[in-house]
């Protein structure tokens, strides 16, 4: 499908299934050569978009590991309302631990740049930062990001775990608004 409506807005097709499968094997490669023999890291996903994105990721990791979801939210419609809402089990388990963030998209960075620093004030071993997409126009902060698999432009998008109030989730490809 090229053109999809969600919530009745239009939109097209801007990265299809075969490239986020080509992306998150390379991610997934780079992620494998640098953990393997490590301690076994914990993954954090940043819920709700990341749910896709995750579960691709980790059924390409060929070392033990474990796996958290946390829920942050910032985004009301198409737009981030300004305000980062966090539910985090902030349990001692961070500490020591080699940390792997899964975030679905950067946008402005507020989401990340709240997070990192309550993740670090729990002494993790290290902390590898990586977004699928990363819209860095948009960026109004500064944020650690270590990996990236898209880089795009700043019109909003749906598809693979991103939703557009509520819908879009499902579709198996990443749709841009027309
Ligand atoms: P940031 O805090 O970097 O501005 O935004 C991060 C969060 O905003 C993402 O995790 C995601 O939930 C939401 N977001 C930002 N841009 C988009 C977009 O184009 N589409 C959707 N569906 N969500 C977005």
């Amino acid at each position: 499908m090229t053109e999809v409506t969600v919530n009745g807005k239009v939109f097209q097709v801007l990265i299809s299934r075969k490239e986020l499968e080509e992306k998150i094997e390379a991610l997934a490669n780079l992620i494998n050569s640098k953990y393997s023999g490590e301690e076994p890291p914990l993954l954090v996903g940043i819920l709700n978009g990341s749910f896709i994105f995750m579960a691709d990721l980790v059924r390409r990791l060929h070392f033990p590991c474990t796996i958290q979801f946390i829920r942050i939210e910032s985004y009301t419609g198409m737009s981030t309302s300004g305000v980062v809402k966090m539910e985090a089990d902030v349990s001692p388990r961070w500490v020591g631990r080699h940390v792997i963030v899964i975030e679905d998209i950067v946008d402005t960075g507020h989401t990340l740049s709240r997070f990192i620093p309550v993740l670090k004030s729990h002494q993790p071993a290290s902390v590898f930062v990586c977004a699928l997409l990363f819209k860095k126009e948009a960026l109004e902060v500064s944020v650690q990001l270590d990996e990236y698999c898209f880089l795009i432009g700043r019109k909003f998008v749906v598809g693979y775990g991103l939703d557009y109030d509520g819908y879009g989730r499902n579709l198996p490809e990443i749709y841009q608004l027309k």
